[in-house]
């Protein structure tokens, strides 16, 4: 089964992503590449720094 990365549209193959130009067949699988994956994170990571930083405090176990 092909697995194709759905944000940079590179394809796995042996181990490796590559830039798939032509089309594609049989099953694909949509992941993320570790390049994209890991842009991901980071992205979440920034977002949830900034609603931290902007949201109240939460409310405080007891
Ligand atoms: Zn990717």
């Amino acid at each position: 089964m092909t697995v194709q990365c759905c944000q940079c549209k590179k394809v796995r193959t042996n181990g490796q992503w590559i830039d798939a130009s032509e089309a594609l067949t049989g099953r694909v699988s949509h992941s993320y590449c570790p390049t994209c994956s890991d842009a991901m994170l980071a992205e979440i990571d920034q977002q949830r720094a900034r609603e931290a930083m902007g949201s109240r405090p939460a409310i405080e176990a007891t």
